[in-house]
């Protein structure tokens, strides 16, 4: 395959508008995998995905197509070349953008998917920005047209408004009926250029993304920029000097397909001895040992957002934890981790996060795929010290510097009122407000980081109906009047408690704090006093009185086998408790903090 043949796109689209149903399809229509076989959203590989019906991980696979090359299909098969499509999933979540622009870096193409009856939503701005941004050929794609309140003119017009895309380049399409889907990939081939590298150059290609497999190893995904790679090449990592050879190398065809070769403007896998994905730099520039090569432009590092403290449920598990976190970030590089340690939870990790749904599906995949039971500590982000100069080690009013973000929202009209106050209650700064169209909303606010890790998009989805849709960026720091708020337990601060808030917000938010331990703490054989403190001043409390009697003692006398399953289960239960000082804490406690802002 010449480049001129090969056509490397991906789909970008607001989470649920249909980009990997969309996918599906494609697949299909290829006959790449087989029509109505296996489970739908064949790209969602991984259980959270499945479970929360979203794309986490950034998929590729190779097909076929044949087609004249003005883009039309042909009846007459025989004589049509052969085109390879190169087809990457990606992420629609705000949190997953790093996982995008990584996508986007191997395409020169993409399909923007906007449901007809949602129209343009926040998420869809994000993408098409980053597509545009790195000078993709954008092609709309309306789809879900087979909703009986679709509205594709609509759409159509937002999207000339927004983005200045012509009505006259939008496809119809639904990827549930099939409605439209011949003309996606003729205009893929007619409108999308062909990979712009050179066939004779020496071999550059950019690691994409790696995992590890059981039996083959470090897997990576690559594209290949410049010349060609084959089986048996010594390759060099740009970034770390370390000389491999390719031991295999194939396309996904959906599944790992060998080929032997790849040319220049394909993507595909390599399996070349890399003994942890630690070694697989995502971004990095791969060439022939014996040529030195100019390294490709690398990606955005991640930035991590939101961090947060991860313990072993039950503390001698360390180790299985640690194991489990390892073998995790194989697969999710953007996940920062350094062990730490609290004087309430013992030895654990402080892990970075992109955003909130990352920490939670990071923390979801732990449990599922990895057997680990964790606690997470109250989400915190990366705050800046600034200590006020003169005298000594005197310090005084410390100013804190909080990381800001942008963030884009878009809702129906009617809704402007609540959205507003929410955000201002938030601290946010509003910096922009126009409407798409008649009903449709926009706004951008400048919001401290720290005021939408908590629980500020369910919030705002439910003052609108569910209707409100919410994207951000990161931006400067700014300088906020916040103060440290301690967790006692019968005078004991818990670290893993402490949160850092705005002044203003002390007294509600130490209030409800304490109530929502009361709540979830059980009566113990002592009395417990729950406290919540600035420093040495209690601005809240509570006391849970003693039990009066041993409730085991009194129930269970006789049968020694159901004492012993009793106890069992009752072990069982332990795991996810935590003891500090002496007071036994349920995990669900440490859950129900990070839900309070
Ligand atoms: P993604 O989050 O963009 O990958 O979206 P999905 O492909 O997971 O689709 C989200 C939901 O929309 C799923 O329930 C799909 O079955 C549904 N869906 C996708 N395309 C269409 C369509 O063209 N018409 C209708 N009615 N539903 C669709
Ligand atoms: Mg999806």
């Amino acid at each position: 395959y010449s480049p001129e043949r090969i056509r490397n796109f991906s789909i970008i689209a607001h989470v649920d508008h249909g980009k990997s149903t969309l996918a599906d399809r494609l697949l299909e229509l290829t006959g790449t995998i087989k029509r109505g076989h296996g489970q739908p959203q064949y790209l969602d590989k991984l259980q959270v995905e499945r479970e929360r019906g979203i794309t986490v991980k950034a998929q590729t696979a190779t097909m076929f197509h044949k087609c004249n090359h003005n883009g039309s299909n042909t009846n007459d098969v025989d004589k049509a070349p052969t085109f390879l499509l190169n087809l990457i999933d990606t992420p629609g979540h705000v949190d997953f953008s790093y996982e995008v622009s990584r996508s986007l870096a191997a395409c020169q193409g993409a399909l923007l998917v906007v449901d007809a009856v949602q129209g343009v939503q926040a998420q869809t701005v994000a993408n098409f920005y980053l597509a545009f941004e790195s000078n993709l050929a954008i092609i709309p794609v309306i789809n879900k047209i087979d909703q009986p309140t679709a509205d594709p003119d609509r759409v159509k017009a937002q999207l000339k408004s927004m983005f200045d895309l012509e009505p006259s380049e939008c496809l119809l399409t639904s990827a549930k009926t099939g409605l439209g889907l011949e003309q996606v990939l003729p205009s893929v081939i007619d409108r999308i250029p062909h990979p712009p590298g050179n066939t004779s150059s020496p071999l550059r290609m950019l690691l994409l993304d790696s995992y590890y497999d059981e039996y083959k190893g470090v897997i990576c995904h690559v594209a290949i920029v410049d010349g060609m790679l084959c089986k048996g090449d010594k390759i060099s990592s740009a970034a770390t000097g370390y000389t491999y050879e390719v031991a295999d190398v194939g396309i996904m065809h959906p599944e790992l397909t060998p080929t032997g070769v790849l040319l220049t403007g394909q993507v595909g896998y390599i399996v070349s001895g890399m003994r942890s994905t630690k070694e697989a730099r995502v971004g990095d520039t791969l060439h022939h040992n014996r040529f030195s090569v100019e390294p490709l432009p690398g990606f955005k590092p991640a930035r991590h957002m939101v961090f947060s403290g991860l313990y072993p449920a039950d503390g001698s598990d360390f180790e299985a934890l640690n194991h489990a976190i390892e073998r995790l970030t194989c697969n999710d590089a953007s996940v920062s981790v350094t062990k730490e340690s609290s004087s309430a939870l013992g030895l654990g990790f402080r892990c970075g996060f992109l955003g909130l749904l990352h920490m939670d599906v990071f923390h979801q995949r732990l449990e599922q795929e990895h057997g680990a039971h964790v606690i997470s500590t109250v989400p915190t982000v990366p705050y800046i010290f600034e200590y006020s100069d003169g005298s000594k080690v005197q310090v005084q009013n410390p100013a804190i510097w909080e990381p800001t973000v942008l963030a884009t929202i878009i809702f129906p009209s009617e809704y402007v009122g609540p959205v507003i106050t929410l955000c201002s209650e938030r601290r946010g700064q509003q910096l922009e407000y126009s409407f798409m169209d008649s009903q449709r909303a926009f706004m951008k606010y400048r919001l401290p980081l720290r005021e939408i890790v908590v629980d500020f998009y369910n919030e705002l989805k439910s003052i609108t109906s569910g209707y409100a849709s919410f994207d951000y960026e990161d931006s400067d720091y700014q300088e906020s009047d916040l103060v440290k708020l301690d967790i006692l337990l019968n005078g004991q601060a818990v670290d893993a408690m402490s949160t850092i808030v705005h002044k203003l917000k002390a007294q509600r938010v130490g209030r409800e704090l304490v109530d929502k331990l009361k709540k979830f703490i059980d009566r113990q054989m002592f009395e417990i006093t729950i406290q919540a403190a600035i420093g040495t001043k209690v601005i809240a409390r509570e006391t849970i009185s003693a039990m009066r009697k041993n409730v085991l003692a009194k129930c269970y006398g006789g049968d020694v086998t159901r004492k012993k399953k009793l106890l069992e289960k009752q072990k069982e239960g332990k795991k996810r408790m935590k003891r500090i000082g002496s007071v036994d804490i349920p995990q669900e406690a440490f859950h129900e903090l990070l839900k309070v802002s």
